[in-house]
């Protein structure tokens, strides 16, 4: 499958804010959106510019698609998915998103950011209902059960990434953890106010109905 390769803090300056792609170092004062807050390569005296409508609209998509980890082609089959939904066709394509494989392994801790919870779905390392899943675009439903394999729960980094989801308690509430054994359960399917993250989803809308 397909994937970008180039640096990941390079994506989060481009959209001008952390889009925690780099796990635990996001959460430190190397993060390169603290140290330089304009865009990689713009000229000093473009900096301040405005944006034409397209552009805030490209800005948008481009930023919740980098957040979670999709390519164009990808991102657009959840928002063709979300548009044959019932309901508001931004809540549903932002709740998609939030039901895919790897960012529940991201949410409920078991990876410090989804780059490397796609890196555990992709490795096998991942079971769902009892079964190994290495498909990062499962959708999961309510009662849905995620584990880490057994073999793989002693591992250095899920260690620290299920620490640091402790430390911080960043589950969100439609998950259950039981972080001592790297398991968790979706208690129910996400809602868009369960979405912290700042995102105008109706942005993205209007640029794919142009
Ligand atoms: Fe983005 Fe993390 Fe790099 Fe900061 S450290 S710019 S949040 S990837």
């Amino acid at each position: 499958m397909a994937k970008y390769t180039g640096p990941s803090c390079k994506l989060c300056r481009r959209e001008g804010m952390p889009l925690m792609l780099k796990g635990q170092r996001c959460l430190t004062d190397k993060c390169a959106v603290k140290k330089k807050k304009y865009p990689p390569g713009l000229p000093k005296k473009n900096r301040r510019s405005k944006f034409s409508e397209y552009a805030i609209q490209l800005r948008e998509k481009q930023k919740i698609k980098r957040s979670y980890g999709l390519l164009e082609s990808q991102f657009r089959r959840v928002f063709e998915k979300s548009t044959r939904m019932r309901g508001v066709t931004g809540e549903n394509m932002l709740v998609l998103l939030e039901r895919r494989l790897d960012n529940v392994v991201y949410r409920m801790g078991f990876a410090s950011s989804r780059m490397q919870a796609r890196q555990l779905v992709n490795h096998r390392q991942i079971l769902v209902n009892g079964r190994i899943v290495d498909v990062c675009s499962f959708i999961v439903t309510e009662g849905t059960e995620v584990e880490v394999k057994p073999k793989f729960k002693e591992n250095l980094m899920i260690k620290d990434s299920i620490k640091l989801s402790k430390a911080t308690n960043s589950a969100p509430e439609w998950v259950e953890v039981e972080f001592d054994n790297a398991k968790g359960k979706v208690l129910r399917l996400p809602a868009r106010q369960d979405i912290t993250e700042n995102y105008n989803e109706r942005l993205v809308i209007e640029l794919y109905s142009k």
